[in-house]
C-alpha cells in the first residue's frame, strides 16, 4: 500500500480548475431543493417534520428539505445499529479499511461537486470548501491505514512457556454528533473513525448542514458499506441528541461542537442508566479562543498576514480561528496598521462568486456576532469593519477591535465570527500570560525571531496545537494531529496516531503453553 500523503489542494489560479469548479456549481445548483429521507438500516424513511436547509449567503435559496427524526425513530435506529454491530464487528479490519479507501476515491472523483455543496449549504468560499473536501479524503486515507496498523495488536512480553498478546476490539454503538463548520471533513472523520474500528453509528448531522451529510451517505453506500452500519438521523439536538446520549445501549459519544453542548453531553453520558453495563466513553472536542502572539523581534508583515488570514478565513468560523492578537508594545501600532490594510483588500459576498469571505452560518450566529461587535465598541476601538447586513444573507464585515484589556469579554469569550481582538503587552512574559488566560486552550501561534522565546512558548504556551511563525489555522490530517486542552475538550487529536483507540477496547490474551 502506498504510504499516506495529504490530498493536494486545487489551484484556482489555473483556468481549467476554475472552469471545472464553475461547472460543479452549476450542476449542484440544478439539484437544490430536493427532499432527503432518514436512512435506518438502509431503509429510507420520510417524516412529516422537516428541517429546511438554506443558503446562508442567499436566504431565499433552499438547499434541501430533510426529514427529521423523533425519539421513536431514534430508538429504531438504535435497535438497527445494535443488530448490525453483531455482523459488522466480525468483518476483518482490512475489509473495513478498504471501504474507507473506496469512499475516499469516490469523493476524490466528485471533489468539486462536494465543494460546491459546501459553497451553497455552508457558505464556504471556494478555497475553504476545497480544503474541507481534501481533509475528508485525508481522514479516510489516514484512518484506514491506522486501522491496519492497530489490527496487528501489541506484541507483549512473555515468560517462558506462555503466549501473550493484546489486541483491539470494537465497542458497540456510537452516537456521532458533528458541527456544521466542517460539514464534510469533521462529519466524515468522526463517522469513519467509529466505523473502521468496527462499531456501528447513529449519525446526527448538524441541523445547518444535513444535506452534505446525506450526500456522504450516498458515498458510503456506493463504497459498499453494509446497510445499518451508519444510520442517518437528522433531528433536534435537545430531543434526539439527549435521548441517544442518555440511552443505556449507547457505548460511546463522539461530539465536536460548542462548549455548552459538549459539557452537557459529558455530564449526561456520565450518568449510569438502568440496564447500562458499561461506562460510556465521550470524546468531546469543543471551542477555542485562539491567540497569535507577536514578539518585538518578529517579521511584522508575516505577523499581520497570519493574523488577518487566520481571523477571517471562513469568516472566523473555525475552532482554530485567530480571535486575539497579543502584540508587543514596540510593534503594536505597525502590526495593527498593516492588518487593517490587508483586511481592506478582502472581498465579502456570495461564496459562489469567488469572494474571500462569505456569510456567517445563520441568524443566531449573526445576532451573537453583531452583539459582540457592540460590546467591542464599549470595550475597545473598532478600527476596521463592524458593519452587518442581513438583508440577503448573514453578512458581517471583517472586524478588527483594538486596544482591549486582557480581561475584556472580547478577549475571553468565543465569538465564532469575523472579529479579532487586539491587545498590547509590555514584554513576552506578559504576552504568554495573556495568551494563557482563557478557559480554552486549542490553537495558538507565536511570531518571533527569538529562539529563547520560541523555547518558552514550546514549554509554556498551553494549547493543543502550537504554531511558530505561521497562522494558527489549517492543521493537516497526519501532519498536525488536532485537539485542545482545558475547555477546548478531550484532546482526542483527530488525524493523529492515537485517535482510533477512542473507539476500541484493548483485550489481553494469555495462553499457558
Ligand atoms: P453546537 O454545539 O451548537 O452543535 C454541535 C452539534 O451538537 C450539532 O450537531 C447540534 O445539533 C448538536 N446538539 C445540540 N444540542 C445537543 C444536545 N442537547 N445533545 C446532543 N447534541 C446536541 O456547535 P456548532 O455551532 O455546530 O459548532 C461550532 C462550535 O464547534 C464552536 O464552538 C467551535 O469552536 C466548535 N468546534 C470545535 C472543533 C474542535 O475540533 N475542537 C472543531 C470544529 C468546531
Amino acid at each position: 500500500m502506498v504510504p499516506y500523503k495529504h490530498e493536494a489542494l486545487t489551484d484556482f489560479s489555473k483556468e481549467e480548475n476554475k472552469k471545472a469548479f464553475q461547472e460543479a456549481l452549476k450542476k449542484v445548483e440544478s439539484e437544490l431543493g430536493k427532499k432527503y429521507d432518514l436512512i435506518i438500516g438502509g431503509e429510507h424513511i420520510s417524516t412529516d417534520e422537516k428541517i429546511t436547509s438554506i443558503n446562508p449567503g442567499k436566504k431565499d435559496q433552499v438547499i434541501g428539505v430533510v426529514s427529521k427524526a423523533n425519539k421513536e425513530l431514534a430508538e429504531k435506529a438504535m435497535q438497527t445499529a445494535l443488530e448490525t454491530f453483531e455482523t459488522w464487528r466480525k468483518w476483518p479490519a482490512r475489509l473495513r479499511a478498504d471501504i474507507l479507501f473506496r469512499a475516499a476515491a469516490i469523493v476524490r472523483r466528485r471533489k468539486h461537486e462536494f465543494s460546491a455543496w459546501m459553497v451553497y449549504e455552508g457558505g464556504k468560499p471556494w478555497a475553504e470548501a476545497d480544503g474541507d473536501v481534501a481533509e475528508a479524503i485525508d481522514f479516510m486515507e489516514f484512518y484506514g491505514r491506522q486501522m491496519l496498523r492497530l489490527d496487528k495488536g501489541y506484541e507483549c512480553l512473555a515468560e517462558e512457556g506462555e503466549h501473550n498478546e493484546m489486541y483491539y476490539k470494537p465497542m458497540g454503538v456510537g452516537v456521532v454528533i458533528p458541527p456544521w463548520n466542517f460539514p464534510l471533513a469533521i462529519m466524515c472523520g468522526m463517522t469513519v473513525s467509529a466505523v473502521v474500528t468496527g462499531n456501528t453509528v447513529l449519525l446526527k448531522p448538524a441541523s445547518n448542514t444535513p444535506v452534505i451529510a446525506a450526500k456522504f451517505m450516498e458515498v458510503l453506500e456506493e463504497a459498499g458499506l453494509p446497510a445499518g452500519v451508519v444510520n442517518y438521523i437528522p433531528g433536534s439536538g435537545s430531543e434526539v441528541g439527549d435521548y441517544l446520549v442518555d440511552h443505556p445501549k449507547t457505548r460511546f459519544v463522539s461530539f465536536t461542537g460548542s462548549r455548552d453542548v459538549g459539557t452537557r453531553i459529558y455530564e449526561r453520558a456520565a450518568k449510569v442508566q438502568d440496564g447500562q453495563v458499561w461506562l460510556k466513553r465521550v470524546v468531546a472536542e469543543m471551542g477555542g479562543k485562539d491567540t497569535i502572539v507577536v514578539d518585538k523581534d518578529a517579521d511584522l508583515e508575516l505577523a499581520a498576514e497570519s493574523i488577518v488570514y487566520a481571523a477571517f478565513g471562513y469568516a472566523g468560523q473555525k475552532c482554530s480561528a485567530c480571535s486575539r492578537a497579543v502584540i508587543h508594545e514596540d510593534v503594536y501600532d505597525e502590526v495593527l496598521k498593516r492588518s487593517v490594510e490587508i483586511a481592506e483588500g478582502l472581498t465579502v459576498g456570495e461564496p459562489k462568486d469567488e469572494n474571500y469571505m462569505g456569510p456567517v452560518i445563520d441568524k443566531a450566529a449573526f445576532d451573537k456576532i453583531a452583539s459582540y461587535i457592540e460590546i467591542g465598541k464599549q470595550e475597545g476601538k473598532v478600527v476596521f469593519g463592524g458593519e452587518v447586513d442581513e438583508s440577503k444573507g448573514f453578512y458581517i464585515q471583517p472586524t478588527i477591535v483594538a486596544d482591549l484589556s486582557p480581561e475584556a469579554r472580547l478577549m475571553k469569550e468565543e465569538i465564532f465570527g469575523p472579529v479579532v481582538a487586539f491587545s498590547k503587552v509590555k514584554d513576552f512574559d506578559e504576552a504568554l500570560d495573556v495568551a494563557n488566560n482563557t478557559d480554552y486552550a486549542l490553537t495558538g501561534s507565536v511570531i518571533t525571531r527569538n529562539r529563547e522565546h520560541i523555547a518558552r512558548a514550546h514549554r509554556d504556551f498551553h494549547v493543543g496545537n502550537l504554531y511558530i511563525n505561521r497562522g494558527c489555522t489549517g492543521s493537516v490530517v497526519g501532519y498536525q494531529p488536532f485537539g485542545g486542552f482545558k475547555m477546548s475538550g478531550t484532546d482526542a487529536k483527530a488525524g493523529g496516531p492515537d485517535y482510533l483507540q477512542n473507539f476500541l477496547e484493548a483485550k489481553t490474551y494469555t495462553e499457558k503453553l
